[in-house]
């Protein structure tokens, strides 16, 4: 029976109700003890319909740690219920704009909070042709900045709250102590992304452990040593190659890679994030990839996608 008039309006609303009613209320995954929820799980390319790299830590009920502030995090961020106050740290894995585009809109934003405590933000340190973590705010927040008047937040001045830089070194294959308060301790951890400094990091609380991998290439065998056997509850990693041919291997791992650098840190659950069009439209042959090496659950995370670690 084809429906019209007033009875397709109602089979449309009675549609709508249900459809929104099924869906997850993004803004309940502070209603867990320890949670990672992906607020940006695209890539550099709009074709997604995806916000950019942007994840968040909740920690009781609150938004203690935010990686990465990919274009549309801004409104991820809103829509999760996070609060800038609540926040402990930001955390950039490296200065691609698909990772920060996002920031200038957040620190905008910041400065109508409430905080009055210091927030840091961390990554890594510059190159020729990237600048680093200090560098970065001072381009957006500096006195000479794009946004200088927010510069009052370099010294804590004009009622906004401070805000300091730490700049990590990518030379080396060792984790770097990034934080160690509020219970939660932050190391970094140096990877390949072709020429550019980048990071991973891996955050404990409570004895579970997450693990962010940044933009990692399969030449990251210090972020396999440093991981290794360490059991991660929760790992990140990038879906943003295909297993065809011609794939850029030295700045992202292919399925196989990130079922071997899973498999090796023993990793409880793998989350793929950072999903771009080549790799979702090959979705089959990644998965199939991946398996070769590790046997876990495996989720593909959507903007706002929660997982709880501590109900
Ligand atoms: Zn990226």
């Amino acid at each position: 029976m084809r429906l019209s008039g007033p009875l397709l309006a109602l089979s449309i609303l009675l549609s709508g109700c249900a459809s929104e009613t099924a869906e997850p209320d993004p803004a309940s995954c502070k209603n867990n003890t320890l949670a990672v929820q992906i607020l940006g799980s695209g890539g550099p390319i709009a074709d997604d319909h995806r916000a950019g790299a942007s994840n968040l830590v909740w920690i009781d009920g609150k938004a203690r740690v935010l990686i990465d502030a990919g274009p549309g995090s801004f409104v991820r961020f809103g829509e999760a219920g996070a609060k800038f106050e609540d926040l402990a740290v930001i955390l950039l894995t490296h200065f691609h704009g698909d990772h920060v585009g996002g920031l200038p809109g957040l620190l905008n934003a910041g400065s109508f909070s409430k905080r009055d405590k210091p927030v840091m933000i961390a990554g890594p340190e510059g190159s020729d042709a990237f600048p680093s973590a200090s560098e970065l705010l001072e381009a957006f927040v500096g006195k000479n900045g794009a946004l200088r008047y927010l510069s009052p937040y370099l010294d804590g001045s004009a009622d906004l709250p401070k805000i300091t830089s730490l700049n990590i070194g990518v030379d080396g294959e060792n984790r770097k102590a990034v934080m160690r308060n509020d219970g939660l301790e932050i190391d970094a951890i140096p990877v390949k992304h072709l020429e550019v400094p980048a990071l991973a990091f891996v955050i404990k609380n409570r004895g579970k452990r997450i693990v962010f991998s940044g933009d990692q290439s399969f030449l990251s065998e210090g972020f396999e040593q440093a991981t290794r056997n360490s059991k991660p509850d929760i790992m990140v990693m990038h879906n943003a190659i295909s297993m065809a041919d011609g794939q850029p291997r030295g700045l992202h791992r292919d399925g196989r890679s990130i079922g071997e650098a899973t498999q090796m840190a023993g990793a409880q659950k793998l989350v793929l994030s950072h999903h771009m069009r080549r790799a979702l439209d090959d979705k089959e042959a990644v998965v199939a990839a991946i398996r070769e090496n590790y046997a876990g659950p495996i989720e593909f995370a959507d903007d706002l996608s929660c997982f709880p670690v501590l109900e």
